[in-house]
């Protein structure tokens, strides 16, 4: 199985989609068993492998280009349809156990279907051989195209036979045991976090599969928590009517900390969020869980999640316990860090719990609808069955790219998605001829006027300019620029001095900049926040998260962002926490060739 192993059950809206591919690409029907496994694996957008009866048959995947699905055959598939009779079949003559990666000899085929086109996949028979692979010419040429097809498997021997216990019932009758042990294991964890800490307890449930494995763990364990939903204002309508229906069936205190129309308020100011730049999860989740869990649990909370670390890089270290770094007072406990997809399935069918019905929709992710993380198969799934939602953003994505003087291909091909394109995605506009710049500007640009060089009157000097879509007063510049070092606002010329432990920095309201330190590396770091503290002061979205990461309680906001030079001890905290700052590490490229990798902001 390909790594890293994320394998889940297929239910009835991805099982459809088989059918209908097996029927369109090899016109068999009913070969799509009741027990179906997915394998994640990697590809430019959806790619799974499939298994049947315990083998892999084929590999699903969605084609940025043509916007469609399609199954790639694997050997045990070309077993399986061989034994169907299916079409797009070859017979040989003659055959070799040497033709796995080369192009079939025109001299052994001996009967094909009429039907076959180039670019299908091919199922190839003679006596107990049997291979699959790809034509290359339409069935005409077939046998007069010396690369008419290409192989990419072919083996002597082994059946096809189906199994008669591939049920999902035979399979958690099977696991029962091992389901009630890990069950136990993950129970164990969150009474040992209850136990040893005085807080209050809460559950995340986000209407997702995996926070409602922790949902139900934690009610084997206790029936005193809350249940915190966070309504980004992106959520799916079916997730959110299927929470709190869920709630009020289960009897839980539900708890919504909703983001209104923080979305909207905020993607004038940053364009679409991105994959690479997700600034919406926390102008739009970690901003009102925050507030919250500050108002109704002022003296800290226990919150167990359902997070996993297969579900992504970023969640791949995940501890039993921690610390939400963005949410202060907030310890997290995940009980099921270590589960796999398949686990996760097996136990909500084994305990008879009632998911969200989006997942039978062939969704894997029912959160946002409109997550830039989520797959470009995803997009079209939502667009096709839910197509009001969808219109409304579109046309807002449209307008976006109208006025950033983007083709509208980069919005129909989900260029969008990323502020620096990855490998696939350059690929992609390569093949399509589009002219894509690899980072996406949209209206925020630093232009870097003089590099890190030396300065006339010693040391070294950085200059530039940060060209925003908004530009706020100069005391709100210095007020940020506080939690650099001394700041001493000059109105007449309109300019904040700071004076730092690196150097001094100097930032205009229009959003000019400089920075000198005695050496090179000194005055970039400098520039760097000097440049943070520009962004915060002018696009604040007063999300309230610096405010409450501040240890010193030197933040207030009411209008704007207001710093207590004498209480502030320049730790960072605040820029580390703020959104608006991190949109920095997507414009510092021009820095990126003198820069050091940048260190954690200290006491600038
Ligand atoms: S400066 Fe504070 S309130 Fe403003 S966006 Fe950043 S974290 Fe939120
Ligand atoms: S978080 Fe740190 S740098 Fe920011 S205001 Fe508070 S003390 Fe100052």
């Amino acid at each position: 199985m390909v790594p890293p192993g994320e394998v889940r059950l297929a239910l009835e809206g991805t099982k459809r989609r088989l059918r209908y591919l097996f029927l369109r690409q090899f016109g068999v029907q009913q070969v799509v068993p009741e027990l179906v496994i997915l394998n994640k694996s990697s590809g430019e957008d959806r790619t799974e492998e499939v298994i049947f009866d315990g083998r892999r048959v084929a590999r699903l995947s969605y084609d940025l280009q043509t916007q469609d699905y399609s199954l790639m055959l694997r050997i045990d598939g070309a077993r399986m349809l061989a034994a169907l009779n299916s079409k797009k079949t070859i017979v040989l003559t003659k055959a070799s156990g040497h033709m796995k990666g080369q192009y079939l000899p025109r001299d052994a085929i001996k009967s094909f279907d009429a039907g076959i086109r180039a670019g299908d996949e091919v199922v190839i028979q003679m006596g107990q051989f049997i291979g699959c692979g790809v034509a290359k010419v339409d069935a005409p040429r077939l046998k007069t195209s010396p690369k008419g097809v290409k192989v990419r498997d072919f083996e002597k021997g082994g059946e096809w036979r189906r199994r008669k216990k591939s049920w999902t019932r035979a399979m958690i009758r099977a696991n029962e045991q091992y389901l009630a042990a890990i069950k136990a294991r993950a129970e164990h964890e969150i009474r040992g976090a209850i136990d040893s800490h005085d807080l209050p307890v809460t559950v995340s449930f986000s209407g997702g599969k995996d926070s409602l494995v922790a949902l139900d763990l934690l009610k084997s364990v206790t029936s005193d928590f809350s249940t915190i939903f966070v309504d980004t204002g992106l959520e799916h309508p079916w997730t959110r009517e299927y929470v709190n229906k869920f709630a009020s069936e289960n009897g839980l205190g539900l708890l919504t900390a909703s983001a209104g129309d923080a979305f909207e308020r905020n993607f004038h100011a940053f364009g679409p969020p991105a994959k690479d730049f997700r600034w919406c999860c926390k102008v739009c989740k970690l901003a009102p869980a925050s507030e919250l869990i500050e108002d109704r649990f002022p003296n800290g909370v226990l919150t167990i999640e359902g997070n996993r670390r297969l579900e992504s890089f970023s969640r791949s270290r995940i501890e039993v316990k921690e610390e939400n770094p963005f949410v202060p007072g907030q310890l997290v406990v995940n009980p099921i860090r270590d589960w796999t997809a398949l686990e996760v399935w097996l136990y909500i069918i084994w305990r008879k719990l009632r998911y969200n019905p989006l997942y039978d929709e062939d969704l894997e992710r029912v959160g946002c609808w409109m997550c830039p993380s989520a797959l470009a198969s995803e997009y079209k799934e939502i667009a096709r069955a839910h197509g009001g939602l969808v219109r409304a953003w579109q046309a807002d994505l449209e307008e976006w790219a109208r006025q950033n003087s983007l083709p509208a291909d980069f919005i129909k091909y989900g260029f969008w998605r990323w502020k620096q394109l990855p490998p696939k995605m350059k690929e992609l506009s390569d093949r399509l001829g589009l002219e894509v710049e690899r980072t996406r500007s949209d209206k925020l640009r630093l232009d870097v006027t003089k590099g890190a060089s030396p300065c006339t009157a010693g040391g070294f000097s950085v200059e530039g300019v940060l060209r925003m879509p908004t530009a706020d007063g100069l005391a709100e510049v210095a007020e940020m620029l506080k939690t650099i070092g001394d700041v001493k606002p000059v109105e007449e010329f309109g300019v904040a001095i700071v004076d730092s432990r690196l150097g001094r920095g100097k930032a205009f309201a229009g959003g000019q900049m400089s920075a000198v330190a005695e050496t090179q590396s000194k005055s970039l770091e400098l520039f760097d926040s000097v440049s943070r503290a520009v962004l915060r002061a002018n696009m604040c979205t007063r999300c309230g998260i610096c405010e409450r990461t501040c240890p010193q309680s030197a933040i207030s906001i009411d209008e704007s962002v207001k710093v207590d030079g004498d209480k502030c001890i320049r730790c960072g905290k605040c820029t580390d926490s703020c959104v608006v700052a991190h949109y920095f590490d997507k414009l510092a490229e021009p820095l990126r060739a003198d820069a050091k990798p940048r260190q954690k902001r200290r006491a600038a």
